[in-house]
């Protein structure tokens, strides 16, 4: 039997070693297991790496623990507004939502618009509307609410300052859910989803949805989940430009990880992290952060859950 496996991440943006108790890491790890297994299943049964990536991050979603889905951080407005892209790494289809408002499962808008819409991207009101035709129930804003989301956005709401969750500050604690997965078939895959960033405004979109940038599938080099400063994993085209490094100079898939998140996004000042994995099944996952939340495993017998360095 081929080699199958899945990566998962819940965002570069720990909380600084001092302020991680021994239960809040065993909440983050237990919520990390839950949907790495799920993933895994999906796998195990043959499925595939599609199914995988969306019910990992479905999962991570539902959790409070992570900036995405439920656990999305207020934007300026006091409101929430999610970002999530997924990619097929056979077909290279691919689907994205911004700026959407009250979906559970923002992942899973993502996907229904690679398979059920013409587009590849859709944003804002017309996604809204897109999830209405398809009968996408809305949860009201009670669902979304989180009492360390609400204080850490009190505390710089009437700034200009917008806080990423993965900056070294005290309370940086959240952060981007993804997954990349690689099934039976050797076909590969890559879903992340996120809240954005704490105080947002003008309708901020990161890396997050963004093909290439935050998220990138193509069986011939890799699949890539991305977790960091947005503005700049952008400017870097940061998954893409991991894939170009296999491809185009025969790095592996670890070395050209390494390349762009240790040299590349750090030359202009970025910070974060990503999981990417290659059609034989192999994971790296680098970050240039203090931690980042993340797990693999891999019918080839290894698992791992880890947090810091
Ligand atoms: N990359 C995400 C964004 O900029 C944030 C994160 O990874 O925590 O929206």
């Amino acid at each position: 039997m081929k080699v199958f496996s899945i990566a998962i991440h819940g965002g570069a943006g720990t909380l600084v070693k001092g302020m991680m108790t021994p239960e809040l890491e065993a909440r983050y790890k237990l919520a990390l297991k839950i949907a790495l297994d799920a993933g895994y299943k999906v796998l195990d049964d043959g499925k595939s790496s599609i199914e995988a990536v969306e019910i990992a991050v479905k999962l991570l979603e539902d959790s409070p623990l992570f900036n995405a889905g439920k656990g999305s951080v207020f934007t300026a407005e006091g409101t929430h507004e999610m970002d999530a892209a997924i990619m097929d790494g056979k077909s290279l289809n691919a689907g994205a939502i911004s700026l959407i408002t009250g979906i559970k499962n923002p992942v899973s808008l993502a996907k229904d618009v690679m398979e059920k819409s013409e587009h590849v991207f859709l944003a804002g009101e017309g996604a809204m509307q897109f999830a209405k035709e398809l009968d996408y129930k809305f949860e009201d804003d009670h669902y979304f609410y989180d009492e360390f989301r609400y204080n850490q956005w009190q505390e710089i709401k009437d700034t200009d300052n917008f806080q990423l969750d993965h900056s070294t500050k005290k309370d940086s604690k959240f952060g981007t859910v993804g997954a990349v997965a690689c099934d039976q078939d050797g076909n590969i895959a890559a879903a992340t989803s996120t809240g954005g960033m704490t105080n947002k405004k003008w309708g901020r979109v990161g890396d997050s949805p963004m093909i290439g940038a935050g998220n990138y599938a193509n069986n011939k080099t890799c699949a890539v989940s991305c977790t960091g400063s947005g503005e700049f994993f952008i400017r870097g085209v940061v998954a893409y430009d991991v894939s170009c490094l296999m491809e185009h100079k025969g790095l592996s898939l670890q070395e050209a990880s390494e390349e762009v998140i240790h040299k590349r996004v750090l030359e202009i000042n970025g910070d974060g992290g990503l999981i990417a994995i290659d059609a034989q099944g192999n994971i790296t996952m680098p970050f240039n952060t203090e931690g980042m939340y993340r797990a693999c495993k891999s019918s080839g017998g290894k698992e791992d859950i880890s947090i810091y360095k």
